[in-house]
């Protein structure tokens, strides 16, 4: 089978080249060969096989906030701490801004801005309004983070945001697993179960969970059963300890080998490729699906058309 049209839902779209070099490092690089950027996109979608992406904006702001401070005193930490929240929220509110301004002219991404109470900093007022000025620019999803944000999903200070979204019908596209922070009782913030009351109390709201084959997949083959709304991402990767591709969790994630059977187990039309790029090898893991045991046409489903009916974009 030749590469079919690919869709990647989980990409980290960057503002520049320069500002890709500094979040995703790779070694020995030109600049050139950085393209999940403006500059770079054409030629990067060529070289990765892709037709189309969704950017998915997300800043890791509370750990820029955790290094700054770990470098003051103790004096001057409760101080510092207020005046960073307020500036990483400014932070991510323009990143969402300038996403959907972008998009105006590029319509081989789909925007999703990050609108969470954790990149909000608490800030409910000023994520609202950030997620309805996007909303009337042109946002076509919604990114959040439990783990790195630092909340559970059913946090009653989301319920504006899941409502809103369930209304206008705008997709969440949400990590889920291990990635990120622990509360002191060493609970996984983006543990899948977490997820739950969230799907019982807006049952229409469109929803991919990320990572469907990272560490805790187990739970998501019950929500899947339990759930049948709800969409994957398979950002993450499949466990081969002498295969090309890093898995996220490594040995806790759905192995090779039964990668087929789990991808069937969940439904070949619920499951979309994502990969994480550019933190991740876009054209291994597309190898690795159209290598799998499974016919063209479910190949077809994962690779990209699930993803272009999800949101509304045109057939390939
Ligand atoms: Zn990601």
């Amino acid at each position: 089978m030749t590469v079919p049209d690919v869709v990647d839902v989980h990409v980290h779209f960057v503002r520049s080249q320069q500002q890709e070099k500094l979040v995703f490092p790779k070694a020995g690089w030109p600049d050139e060969w950085y393209g999940a950027n403006p500059e770079g996109l054409d030629r990067w979608l060529r070289s990765e096989e892709l037709a189309h992406i969704f950017a998915i904006n997300f800043i890791d702001t509370h750990s820029i906030i955790d290094n700054r401070l770990a470098r003051m005193t103790a004096d001057e930490r409760p101080a510092a701490e207020k005046e960073l929240a307020a500036q990483m929220t400014e932070r991510t509110a323009s990143f969402n801004d300038w996403i959907t301004d972008y998009c105006k002219t590029e319509s081989r991404v789909t925007p999703f801005i990050n609108i969470d109470i954790g990149a909000f900093y608490g800030d409910q007022q000023a994520m609202m309004d950030n997620l309805e000025k996007n909303i009337a620019n042109g946002a076509k999803g919604v990114k959040i983070h439990p783990g790195l944000s630092r909340f559970f999903p059913n946090d009653e200070r989301m319920w504006p945001v899941y409502e809103r979204l369930q209304s206008a019908g705008l997709p969440v596209l949400s990590d889920s697993g291990s990635a990120g922070g622990r509360t002191p009782g060493s609970t996984v913030y983006g543990e899948p179960v977490n997820f739950i009351p969230v799907f019982e109390k807006f049952p229409r709201l469109k929803f991919i969970m990320a990572h469907l084959t990272t560490a805790y997949w187990d739970q998501r083959i019950d929500i899947a059963k339990r759930f049948p709304e709800i969409r994957y991402d398979i950002s993450g990767g499949f466990y081969q300890p002498d295969g090309p591709m890093r898995a996220r969790d490594a040995n806790r994630c759905v192995p090779l080998a039964d990668a087929a059977r789990f991808l069937k187990t969940i439904g070949t039309d619920r499951c979309m490729f994502g990969t994480d790029a550019p933190g991740a090898d876009v054209r291994a893991y597309i190898r690795v699906i159209l290598g799998l045991d499974l016919t063209d046409g479910e190949k077809e489903q994962i690779l990209g058309k699930n993803a272009r009916e999800f949101v509304g974009l045109p057939k390939a």
